[in-house]
């Protein structure tokens, strides 16, 4: 399980909330772990355990990392020409 991998690797967890998962990786609210480098989203990272929910955070906690390898705020909208 990537919280076991991440575990081993020094990031600091704490008690999952949902049911059935025992163990959370600790992330601010981008999502960052205490390791540089090292983001976490969805499950893992605590949040409630539904498709919509787990997916939603995957791409906020991806625009997050994109935005910090960029160095600016990214954003991907489609813009209609008027
Ligand atoms: C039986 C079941 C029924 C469900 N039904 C519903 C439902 O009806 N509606 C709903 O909204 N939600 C449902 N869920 C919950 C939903 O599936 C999850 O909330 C969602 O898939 C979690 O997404 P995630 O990306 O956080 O984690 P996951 O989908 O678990 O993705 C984690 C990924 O990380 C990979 N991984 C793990 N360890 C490592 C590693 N060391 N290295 C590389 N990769 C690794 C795994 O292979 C996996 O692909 C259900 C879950 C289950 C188990």
């Amino acid at each position: 399980m990537f919280v076991d991998l991440a575990e081993t690797m020094g990031a600091a967890t704490k008690p999952g909330t949902e049911p059935r998962i025992k163990t959370v990786l600790e992330v601010d609210a981008a999502g960052r772990t205490n390791i540089e480098g090292v983001w976490a989203a969805g499950t893992c990272a605590g949040v409630s355990m539904h498709t919509i929910i787990t997916a939603g955070d995957g791409a906020k906690v991806a625009i997050n990392l994109i935005s910090e390898l960029n160095g600016e705020r990214y954003v991907d909208h489609d813009v209609l020409k008027s």
